[in-house]
């Protein structure tokens, strides 16, 4: 891990041309590092004096004058990171940035890493680990409803809600350990039957939380829909239908869409990644086809979600077969594409083929139908039967993981209580079930744990 001693900078603003970028410094030498380097426009300001929450205009130079700019002081401990911080808001120049970022590393301060000032932040015990995560995950938001999610989160929704199970927890461990049927004059009586009810009430918390995982990473990665047909059915017609604008090529001849095209949409604040594939079509001779094939089977390998496409001016081909059988291993729906053409599909044949699966008419061409598909797909994307506020949450692989071993270590407590095992068994269960909540919050960590939750975030923040 870094060295907490450090000065770090880095630029906080991405790379490119705006109307302001800003660079950040924070360690204890930040304020000091900043001082050489800046002129005041008011020449009785000490920067060092300065206190806390302040701008003050000025002009950067080394050697060089660089430019007009406004620092903002933030005094440990009233920062993001818990040290001094100085932000440096310059004009937007990449030039102009990369020139203070050098100014400043020449003075002695570090380039941070990724992700290193949250990090700081968590390590100064001004977030914990879920709102550390909630920073970078409220940067990568598209989307309303994932944009509220990651504020909760960042706001300690989820970590209130793990700390609240886990100091449901902690006392009935204090009990085990003084002797589970032992009742004393100090303590309580805490009968096997009572501890597998409160361990039970705890798990069925758990599992309601698990239960929004799925909604959690449709939020934060988008919904992948896959579009998958025969040649000609009109894949691509009903993706640029769905995204409104002309994307994909669109030809009336067989086998043109040869590679996967990827846009991403945002239905009522769920993020939608719409995947438009080369027809399937077993028989394909042209290498290039048969790639795009090959990629199509990946698509729907990947997606969350598939949308079979037929043609229903046309009867059923053999080569619709393959769609069938390859979108049948996936949740999804079959879209009967151009409904404003005499319909020549044996409907009654395509049932036999697909048994249950939903069916839905529609036209690419003239837009009918398609809203019933949106609202469909979006049925499918928040499909847990959670309630509205639950499923808000963005529990990730971190948290699933360390969820899930807190709920076995109750349910391995509940039948250690249950089948009358030493205290000392239950206790472990029990402690096992609390550390894995910990963890999630941080209170348990490791250098390697935030090395992985760190990595993933951008440099400056
Ligand atoms: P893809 O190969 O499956 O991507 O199919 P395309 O989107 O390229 O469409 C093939 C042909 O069908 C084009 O000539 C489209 O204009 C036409 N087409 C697509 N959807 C419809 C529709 O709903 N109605 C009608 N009448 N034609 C359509």
């Amino acid at each position: 891990m870094h060295s907490l001693e450090d000065t770090i900078a880095a630029i906080a603003t991405p790379q490119g041309v705006g109307a302001l970028g800003i660079l950040r410094v924070s360690g204890a030498q930040a304020v000091p590092l900043v001082k050489k380097i800046f002129q005041p426009l008011a020449s009785s300001l000490n920067l060092e004096t300065a206190p806390s929450h302040t701008c003050h205009v000025g002009t950067l130079a080394g050697a060089e004058l660089i430019d007009q700019v406004v620092i903002t002081l933030f005094r440990a401990p009233h920062s993001y990171t818990g040290d001094d911080i100085v932000e440096i808001s310059a004009h937007g120049s990449p030039f102009v940035l990369q020139k203070i970022l050098a100014l400043c590393l020449r003075q002695g301060a570090r380039l941070a890493g990724p992700g290193e000032f949250t990090q700081r932040a968590f390590l100064a015990g001004k977030l914990d680990l879920t709102q550390a995560e909630a920073v970078a995950e409220l940067i990568r938001a598209k989307t309303d409803k994932t944009h509220a999610a990651a504020l909760s989160q960042l706001q300690g929704r989820l970590a209130q809600e793990v700390r609240a199970l886990r100091d449901q927890l902690l006392p009935l461990l204090a009990h085990v350990e003084v002797g589970l049927d032992h009742s004393d004059e100090d303590h309580d009586f805490l009968s096997r039957a009572k501890l597998t009810e409160k361990c039970q009430t705890v798990r069925e918390r758990l599992d309601a939380i698990l239960a929004t995982e799925r909604t959690g990473k449709i939020l934060r990665e988008g919904l992948r829909v896959a579009l998958v047909g025969r040649p000609n059915v009109g894949k691509s017609s009903l993706l640029n239908a769905l995204l409104k604008e002309e994307r994909a090529i669109v030809t009336p001849i067989a086998g043109t869409t040869r590679d996967t095209l990827e846009e991403s949409v945002n239905w009522d604040g769920i993020p939608v990644i719409l995947v438009d594939t080369a027809g399937l079509r077993p028989d394909a001779q042209d290498p290039a086809e048969k790639i795009g094939i090959e990629r199509t089977r990946q698509s729907v390998t990947q997606a969350d979600f598939v949308i079979g496409l037929l043609d229903a001016s046309e009867s059923l081909q053999p080569e619709d077969r393959a769609v069938v059988e390859a979108c049948l291993k996936k949740p999804h729906v079959w879209v009967l594409n151009k409904s404003d053409l005499p319909m020549k599909l044996d409907q009654k044949e395509f049932h036999r083929w697909n048994g249950q699966s939903p069916v839905l008419s529609a036209s690419a061409k003239t837009g009918e139908g398609l809203l019933e598909l949106v609202e469909f797909v979006k049925r499918q994307a928040l499909q847990e039967k959670s309630s509205t506020s639950e499923a808000q949450w963005l529990i990730n692989q971190r948290h699933a993981d360390a969820l899930k071993r807190a709920q076995n270590g109750l349910k391995e407590a509940i039948t250690a209580a249950e089948g009358k095992a030493y205290e000392e068994c239950v206790a472990m269960e029990l402690k096992s079930a609390i550390d894995a909540l910990g963890e999630i919050v941080g209170d348990v960590s490791t250098e390697d744990l935030l090395e992985q939750i760190f990595k993933n975030f951008c440099i400056g923040k």
